[in-house]
């Protein structure tokens, strides 16, 4: 099939709202089903894709050890790098139901289930055109999963960041609480510090900045906006050096 994508690679961090039903936590395979049809389509324009999953809607390590004395901040981070392998499984097995082949691979050992991150292995998968599913983070705590998807973007040589999200891009100030706020088409992420906006979390970011990798900001939500991403539209915000 003829390639539509304007991108070779992409690395796309799906958060872990996208495994549940808005407002919901846990996992709906209604909206993980839902979602892969989207990436089937992404999948079909010829990019190379690897998605980086995150773990929000089953437990987050910060909040989830806030909340008791009981638990060590290092275990309950594991715990988060486990839930992404728990959504990472459920999005492999509802690509897979739809024709899409796909590899999982784990930045935490877990043989029998998945295999492990390997960089090479992974980016042989790309180009033998299956779509990676990396879960288990960076494989260490006290960090999230938008720093695993700055660092495997970097790692794989992805041209792209996308960054799938519940709002249409970068606004200049937050759109909820001013209606007047505008969305940055384009941004440079030199003026994403000094006008103090949020993108992913600072290391994620600084990494991108760094290393001059590009971040795409859309609305995942819409259906169809990660195929027009993927067509070059301008959609969302695109965050450039
Ligand atoms: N996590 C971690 N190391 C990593 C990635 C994730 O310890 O490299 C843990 C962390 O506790 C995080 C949880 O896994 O809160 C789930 O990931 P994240 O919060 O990034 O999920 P998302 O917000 O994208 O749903």
């Amino acid at each position: 099939p003829e390639k539509t994508s304007v991108f070779n690679r992409a690395l796309l961090k799906l958060s872990g709202e996208s495994f549940c039903r808005s407002g919901e936590s846990g996992i709906s395979m209604t909206a993980v089903a839902a979602l892969s049809q989207q990436l089937k389509r992404a999948y079909e324009t010829g990019v190379q894709l690897a998605i980086v999953t995150g773990g929000g809607n089953i437990l987050r390590g910060k909040e989830f050890s806030a909340f008791s004395k009981s638990i060590n901040a290092p275990t309950a981070h594991y715990m988060g790098m486990l839930a992404t392998v728990i959504n990472g499984l459920a999005l492999q097995d509802a690509l897979e139901n739809i024709g899409v082949p796909t590899r999982l691979q784990t930045a935490i050992r877990m043989e029998g289930v998945a295999e492990p991150f390997i960089r090479r292995r992974c980016v042989r998968h790309l180009e033998k055109g299956r779509v990676v599913i990396l879960a288990a983070g960076t494989g260490s705590p006290f960090v999230t999963t938008d720093t695993a998807a700055a660092l495997r973007a970097r790692e794989i040589e992805a041209d792209i960041v996308l960054k799938a999200t519940k709002v249409d891009g970068i606004y200049s100030e937050d759109p909820m609480k001013n209606p007047h706020a505008v969305r940055y088409p384009s941004i440079k992420f030199q003026d994403v510090l000094s006008q103090n906006l949020q993108v992913m979390d600072a290391q994620a970011f600084h990494h991108c900045m760094e290393h001059k990798i590009p971040i795409i900001v859309f609305n995942y939500q819409k259906d169809g906006n990660l195929d027009r991403v993927l067509a070059g539209e301008k959609i969302g915000t695109r965050v450039v050096p």
